[in-house]
């Protein structure tokens, strides 16, 4: 028992971190620490409140020389005094796989790209098709720079789709199919520069963390803003619109393409964070919303151009139409509240329509990654096999309709029934096979169970 503390006690100190000593956070949390005589380490954020309060209290701090800080005031003592019980042991790095990188020369050609987009994304083929498209331009356009004399516009843009239809899985899987490094964000957290929130070069920062602060990677990634209906210009309103307009002012110049100063590894700057520049001429925006209501606007401007001549009879012809979105222009975006200059660097605009039960059965059963063959597949791991009937699909399928919230809903669904399976079944080693119904999905049966000597009669 002895030997353990004292082979302990030996353990070298570079398997153990350092850690803040006002926050107590380790490094790996923290960010790089300050070393300060006496072995002591101060994360940056804390160093910060400290000048802050420095300054507060004294009108203006001049200068601080770290070797003359006490420390001490703070309740400080020297690292030696910690017992190793009491230091973080770090994680171990895991090796990470070498992953493959987006090679210019050799992007896949639009077809080829929304082939493999169908294997992961069920439906939306205009928006899969577009996106191709505008991705295959936009990646030949880093390649070459300028083409002759002639500037290829970026290819920005702006996709209009309800609730849970893809938006994000589809910018998510494309980046992923590239290689290119991907952030999102959601513009409702997103305010004018100096007021609570993230402000508008956040986003970068967290592009440069999904690139491994590699900066020529960011360059190359995509932002993906979600929610962007949500900074619409704000009617009627007195107050300043510091989470509104202003913030799709802010957005202007990134979209466009300019020099961006970005602390590296944290959401804000303060002055013990590092920078670094980024330009984002190369990255691609791509920005998502459901912009509700916007159909009443389409609507309402279809029914004014109708009402003039001999289509005045037809006034009410819209009310029904399921696909009004698809008529959606920048005039309805603008009426919106989206302003003209953020439309602009928005030249690609595309809508995803609201999914239908057809499509909701196909995500079950089709994707590759389908929550149900993640399902199946862990049950193979016991020897069980998982099965769906039709009924059960379609009960699924129903289930979410009514929740209205796209494709978003299934998952919800499916975690419900299958923990029951999920706990049960492993219980009894002699279940060989489970069929999912639909009345147990609607709780007026139980799946059907069968061991295993009858499963391998039958087989
Ligand atoms: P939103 O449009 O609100 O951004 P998401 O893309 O986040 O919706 O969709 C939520 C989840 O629903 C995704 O993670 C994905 O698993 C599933 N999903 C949505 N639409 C589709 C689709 N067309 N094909 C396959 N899965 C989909």
């Amino acid at each position: 028992m002895a030997k353990d503390v004292i082979e302990h006690e030996d353990d070298s100190d570079k398997d153990y971190e350092d850690y803040c000593y006002l926050c107590k956070r380790p490094e790996s949390v923290a960010g790089k620490l300050i070393h300060l005589p006496n072995d002591i380490c101060v994360c940056a954020s804390c160093m910060q409140n400290t000048f802050d309060t420095f300054s507060s209290n004294n009108n203006a701090m001049q200068f601080v020389d770290l070797n003359d800080f006490d420390l001490s005031q703070f309740g400080f003592r020297g690292a030696q005094d910690i017992p190793k019980s009491q230091k973080v042991k770090k994680k171990q790095e895991k090796k990470k796989k070498e992953e493959p990188e987006l090679d210019l020369h050799n992007i896949p050609a639009p077809h080829i790209m929304k082939a493999q987009l169908d294997e992961y994304v069920i439906g939306q083929d205009y928006a899969k098709k577009v996106i191709s498209v505008a991705v295959y331009n936009h990646y030949k356009r880093v390649l070459t720079g300028t083409m002759d004399d002639i500037e290829i516009e970026k290819s920005n843009m702006l996709m209009i789709g309800p609730t849970g239809s893809g938006k994000t899985y589809l910018v998510k899987t494309i980046a992923r199919l590239l290689h290119v490094p991907l952030a999102i964000t959601d513009a409702t957290t997103l305010t004018e520069a100096g007021y609570i929130g993230d402000d508008v070069e956040s986003v970068l920062s967290k592009l440069l963390a999904a690139a491994d602060n590699d900066v020529e990677k960011a360059e190359r990634g995509i932002v993906f803003i979600d929610e962007i209906d949500k900074i619409a210009k704000k009617r009627n309103t007195n107050s300043r619109d510091v989470s509104g307009e202003s913030v799709q002012q802010g957005l202007l110049k990134l979209l466009e393409g300019a020099e961006v100063e970005v602390p590296v590894g944290a959401g804000n700057k303060n002055a013990m964070v590092p920078l670094t520049t980024i330009n984002t001429k190369n990255i691609l925006f791509i920005c998502g919303g459901a912009f509700p209501d916007i159909e009443d606007i389409i609507k309402a401007r279809l029914n004014k151009q109708s009402s003039i001549g001999f289509k005045a009879d037809l006034k009410d012809k819209y009310d029904k139409d399921k696909n009004l979105l698809q008529k959606v222009t920048i005039e309805d975006l603008r009426e919106f509240g989206m302003i003209p200059e953020f439309l602009g660097r928005l030249p690609v605009l595309y809508t995803l329509s609201a999914l239908d039960k057809d499509m909701m059965v196909k995500i079950l059963k089709e994707p590759k990654n389908a929550i149900l063959k993640q399902y199946q597949k862990l049950l193979e791991l016991d020897e069980v096999e998982l099965r769906f009937d039709d009924s059960a699909y379609e009960a699924i399928a129903e289930k979410a309709m009514e929740k209205e919230t796209g494709a978003r809903a299934l998952r919800a669904i499916i975690e419900e029934f299958m923990l029951d399976i999920m706990y049960q079944i492993p219980r009894d080693e002699s279940i060989g096979r489970v069929t999912i119904t639909g009345d147990y999905i609607k709780g007026t049966g139980a799946p059907l169970i069968d061991m295993r000597g009858v499963e391998a009669l039958e087989g």
